[in-house]
């Protein structure tokens, strides 16, 4: 297994449950896989394919992913290919040939095709094992629910002694039980790896209206000059809108959104493979079917409905294992619009649970990955140390006098506003509505003068949290003061609020310096590498990448680059050793590496 791993993906040694779960594929057993994006779950089942006779048969639910394993089973010497309506029919006829002749190690197929197929190419080829990626498509508890997965219960009844493997990056109990009986899996274990991804920061910036909003992703972006990245948006123009702003401070950038022809989201998607674009603006849609590993961040312009929803997003980034940075954006009107929509959903009562779990996140004073930890089940015993909480341990001070400034504004026009008009008085603002309804007239306005209108809505945040008042949905989001809230407004308790803290979390300039190395190689290499090497290495990588037609994390993965720049080997037998380079790789680039690394190293 080792060597099959070493040779065809150059990697020494397994992560935490890969081993496991090969053994028990190799014997035949079905099994349901769990595991974080970027965690690895491709090779538990390309590597039994690759050991076992016969061809593994893969269903994917997209067409780019497909694409995306497929080139980069090919750039590692394995022979696959794809079954899909992307191909024109020679090609479709060529993979189904080889599929034929026992050429194919690894077939991958849409749902659609899988079914249509059953009956013809799968009964005429030796197939050692379906692999069903993203299972949790098939239930429509998940998120993603997609109904031609439904079907794939034929699978067991024509095939009852292939064995299954279902994998999936989210499913909770309910979704997980749905995979098992819809796909008739057969005593399966269930192997759930941890979720933890540690290589991802996390941080939330709560009451940015849009104007500090878009100086903190200018910011931001600066900062990770060069660096892919994905703004997930709540509405189709929004993402048009934000992609706009980006343009014009010189960022170039694609949007992707339903409401896109398939034609330009496949543009877009390409682009950012490609690196032709650095920023996607997209909603929820994009990215199930991208394996980019260099996308270095992920940024949350309005908050997510679910904790999987978000923990999926942001496991876009850092694939490759190194560092990368996350930021969510949390404001009132968001969760004020998103309440509505989960109300009015048909699934009420869990859509109304899942975005208050995502409420939590945002509004937690606790390190916030033991949150995320613990919604997937996992009990972890320390601070993460890499989110901004642990970064920014949240201060508190007594802020009885602004909960009862905003509370008695709320009570002097009987409860008939909502949180943006009481910004408006408390900051003394003369808009037409506000002297209209004569509130210019209350003792209140223009009380909370001295508080930027920003951080009012942060205050306003906190006391909603800690229950002054509640948003009545039912009535234009109306606010209304509760009876804990009434305690701190006539001065019978105390109201502490966490201080707000505006400076910036350090994010790193140089991506050179995070390399997050396996942990064997930590201890054998020197810490230190040099950014023009990275960068001479970086320039061939993408000449090769254009010969070949190939996206340049699919030739080498950022992670590779710097442990090239790191370790500098001048001997191709050197160039092979390198954690991620196979047999095939080091045949094919070896040469052309190991020369700019000679050439610098004699400078
Ligand atoms: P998933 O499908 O779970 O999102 P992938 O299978 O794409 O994750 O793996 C994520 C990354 O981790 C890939 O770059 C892959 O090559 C790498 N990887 C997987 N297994 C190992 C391993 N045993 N050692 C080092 N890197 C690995
Ligand atoms: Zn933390």
């Amino acid at each position: 297994m080792i060597q099959t791993l070493k040779n065809y993906f150059g990697y020494e040694t397994f992560r935490p449950l890969q081993k496991d779960i090969i053994e028990y594929v190799l014997q035949k057993k079905d099994c349901l896989v769990l595991m974080p994006t970027g965690g690895g779950k491709s090779i538990c089942y390309q590597l039994p394919a690759l050991m076992c006779d016969g061809t593994a048969v893969v269903v994917s639910p997209l067409i780019s992913l497909m694409k995306d394993q497929v080139e980069a089973l090919k750039a590692n010497g394995v022979a696959a290919g794809a079954l899909n309506s992307n191909n024109n029919e020679t090609e479709n006829a060529e993979i189904k040939r080889a599929c034929l002749a026992g050429k194919l190690k690894l077939l991958y197929i849409s749902p659609e095709r899988l079914l249509s197929e059953i009956d013809y190419l799968l009964r005429d080829i030796k197939i050692s094992l379906f692999a069903v990626d993203e299972a949790h498509c098939i239930s429509q508890w998940g998120h993603d629910f997609r109904p031609e997965y439904t079907q794939m219960g034929v699978l067991h009844q024509r095939f009852p002694n292939v064995p299954i493997i279902a994998l999936t990056a989210t499913a909770d109990k309910i979704t997980r039980q749905d995979i098992v009986k819809q796909l008739h899996l057969k005593d399966p274990q269930t192997f759930i790896s941890s979720f933890d991804r540690p290589n991802l920061s996390l941080d939330v910036k709560r009451g940015y209206q849009q104007k500090e909003k878009h100086k903190t992703i200018l910011d931001f972006i600066d900062k990770h000059h060069g660096e892919s990245g994905i703004i997930y948006c709540m509405s189709r123009s929004k993402t048009e809108s934000v992609a706009q702003m980006l343009e014009k401070n010189g960022i170039r950038c694609g949007v992707y959104h339903a409401g896109l022809s398939a034609q330009n989201r496949d543009k877009t998607q390409n682009d950012f493979i490609n690196d032709r674009v650095q920023v996607v603006c997209a909603t929820i849609a994009f990215g199930m079917g991208i394996d980019k590993s260099n996308v270095r961040w992920v940024m949350h312009y309005n908050l997510p409905k679910s904790i999987e929803s978000f923990y999926q997003e942001i496991g876009r980034a850092g694939r490759d294992g190194m560092t990368a940075d996350t930021v969510l954006f949390y404001s009132l009107a968001d969760l004020i619009l998103l309440t509505k929509f989960a109300t009015e959903s048909n699934q009420q009562a869990i859509n109304v649970e899942k975005l208050q779990r995502m409420q939590q996140y945002a509004e937690s004073d606790i390190c916030r990955r033991r949150i995320l930890l613990s919604y997937f089940g996992e009990v972890s015993e320390q601070d993460c140390g890499n989110c901004d909480v642990c970064k920014n341990p949240p201060e508190k001070f007594d802020g009885t006098i602004i909960v009862q400034k905003a509370l008695s504004a709320i009570v002097r026009t009987n409860q008939q506003i909502g949180v943006s008009t009481l910004v408006e008085i408390l900051r003394g603002s003369f808009s037409a509505d506000i002297v209209e309804k004569g509130y210019s007239e209350l003792k209140t306005f223009g009380a909370g003068r001295d508080i930027p209108g920003r951080d009012w809505h942060d205050y306003l945040l906190q006391m909603l949290q800690l229950g002054y008042f509640e948003i009545a949905y039912n009535d234009k989001n109306h606010l209304r003061i509760t009876e804990s809230g009434k305690n701190v407004l006539f001065g019978r308790s105390q109201a502490s609020l966490v201080t707000i803290v505006r400076s910036e979390p350090v994010t790193t300039k140089k991506r050179t310096k995070k390399v997050v190395v396996e942990k064997e190689l930590a201890l054998s290499l020197p810490p230190t590498e040099n950014e023009n090497l990275y960068e001479a290495l970086r320039s061939l990588r993408k000449e090769l990448a254009a010969q070949e037609a190939l996206p340049a994390y699919i030739v080498l993965t950022d992670k590779v680059l710097h442990l090239l720049s790191i370790s500098r080997p001048t001997t191709i037998e050197a160039f092979g050793n390198i954690s991620g380079i196979g047999e095939y790789k080091k045949q094919k680039y070896g040469k052309d590496f190991i020369q700019v690394i000679k050439q610098y190293v004699e400078e």
